[in-house]
């Protein structure tokens, strides 16, 4: 008999019951992902009512709460796992990943430390040498393993900060923020959202932005840049969010070169380009920034909660991230929390090693060239069912023109409640759109057909 909540819990560790309903409850899941409608139906939606009680007094056995999270948590999912889920830019998740990442979680490591977890440590190390070489950055990068590129992008752009001020005489840390000299910031027009995020959380609001004009792709234009001095943050990205564009790195990285500026690349879901011989021109003159960020999560289909931070002066990304106290007692080697804002942390390095291992250098460029061949087939089966492509498809991002807002409306809200395919809208130049982004490993060429047949019978709907 169980007397007390150690008791309890000791009885559950070993009991396998709970863990292994689990596993035949992902099992199933994985095995329904890839036909299953996309979006959840209404009547899964109205289960998740359900879950609204008051915390009770003695809480569940812990097979009760994974029978109950099955039953009413699984049927709300969206299926990012298959191949037909098109919003935001989503990656699905590489099987060895999910695998990988069901045994690293059950070792509960804290990847703050080489000492408390020397596997997460190492395979980290491991990581960042891996993405160094196949993205063909320079020597020395050194990696954070963040939450996502969000979190990457505060964390570069503290280096850049760090750095800047660090040269003009200003010690960051010591001095604050008060009084310190000041860092111009560049930025293309199409700058994302989560770029000026990151600037506004370090202190520098929009309007101290000196814009850079963006072409009909969103690209920033080269010429229209400013003079650029040793002051300068310019923030870049590889990957417009809707057109999928790379700003022309080769010449504002070279710029910003000669004049010592700092440039970092947000490179989400684009930096990945470089893995790919036939994608690594759009990537061309990258290599010359200071710092760059990455989501693992997005086109290397790893599961959430996984971006990257890469800086080639490491020092600058440490000091930015800088913490002590008398308990931490960093050892000589690369320490993870080194290059990241958290102390403890779940062991991300794993899940990138796990999907680095899995796909190799090759599986990498035919994952990348996968995504865009998909892409540019969905543009043209698209086009010839009468929709309008308003962008270039360079990468895996697809921009379809649909009429003003009430159509363009109507016909999301169709395709959505189809299942058959889910994309999500956005506004380009102005425009009401449709973006697709193809991010996942599992979409098939006939996945492309039947989302587009979507389109077509979500329009046919709407006449
Ligand atoms: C997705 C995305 C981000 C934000 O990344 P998160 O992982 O969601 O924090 C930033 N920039 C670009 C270009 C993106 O596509």
């Amino acid at each position: 008999m169980a007397n007390t909540l150690q008791d309890r819990l000791l009885a559950e560790l070993a009991d396998p019951g709970a863990r292994r309903a689990a596993v035949a409850h992902a099992e199933a899941y994985l095995a329904a992902a890839l036909g299953r409608a996309v979006a959840p139906g209404a009547e899964a939606m109205a289960r998740l009512a359900r879950f609204d009680e008051p915390l009770p007094a003695r809480g569940l056995d812990a097979l009760a709460i994974v029978e109950r999270l099955a039953a009413d948590g699984a049927p709300a999912t969206m299926a990012q796992l298959g191949g037909r889920f098109f919003g935001l830019v989503n990656g699905s998740s590489l099987p060895a990943a999910i695998a990988a990442r069901w045994l690293a979680d059950t070792w509960d490591q804290n990847a703050v430390f080489r000492q408390v977890a020397p596997v997460a440590a190492k395979l980290e190390d491991v990581a960042e040498r891996w993405l160094v070489d196949l993205l063909k950055l320079p020597e020395g990068t050194r990696a954070g393993f963040v939450s996502g590129t969000t979190a990457a992008n505060v964390c570069g752009l503290a280096a850049a900060r760090q750095h800047l001020l660090a040269r003009q005489g200003w010690d960051l840390n010591a001095k604050g923020l008060r009084g310190a000299p000041p860092i111009r910031i560049v930025a293309g027009r199409h700058a994302h959202a989560s770029q000026l995020k990151a600037l506004a959380l370090l202190g520098f609001g929009t309007e101290t932005i000196e814009w850079i004009d963006v072409d009909d792709q969103g690209r920033a234009i080269a010429d229209r840049a400013p003079a650029l001095d040793r002051t300068c943050l310019l923030v870049l990205q590889a990957g417009n969010v809707n057109s999928g564009a790379f700003d022309p790195f080769a010449s504002l990285c070279r710029r910003a070169r000669e004049m010592d500026a700092w440039v970092h690349i947000d490179g989400a879901f684009g930096l990945w380009a470089t893995a790919s011989p036939k994608l690594a021109h759009l990537m061309a003159g990258a290599e010359l920034a200071d710092s760059w960020s990455a989501d693992a999560h997005k086109t290397l289909n790893s599961p959430y909660d996984c971006g990257i931070v890469l800086c080639r002066h490491p020092h600058a990304l440490a000091a930015a991230m800088e913490a002590s106290a008398a308990y931490l007692v960093p050892g000589r080697e690369r320490e993870p929390s080194t290059y990241t804002p958290e102390m403890s942390r779940r062991a991300r390095g794993i899940d990138v090693w796990a999907c680095l291992l899995s796909l190799g250098r090759e599986g990498a460029a035919e994952l990348v060239e996968l995504l865009h061949e998909r892409a540019r087939s969905f543009a043209a089966q698209i086009r010839s069912a009468g929709f309008q492509v308003l962008n270039d498809v360079v990468f895996n991002q697809v921009v379809v023109g649909c009429g003003d807002e009430r159509q363009r409306d109507a016909l999301l809200g169709a395709i959505q409640s189809s299942g058959e395919c889910w994309v999500g809208g956005s506004t380009w130049f102005g425009r009401p759109v449709v973006r697709v982004s193809i991010c996942s490993w599992a979409t098939t060429e006939q996945d492309v057909s039947r989302s587009v047949a979507a389109f077509v019978a979500a329009r046919g709907g709407n006449r």
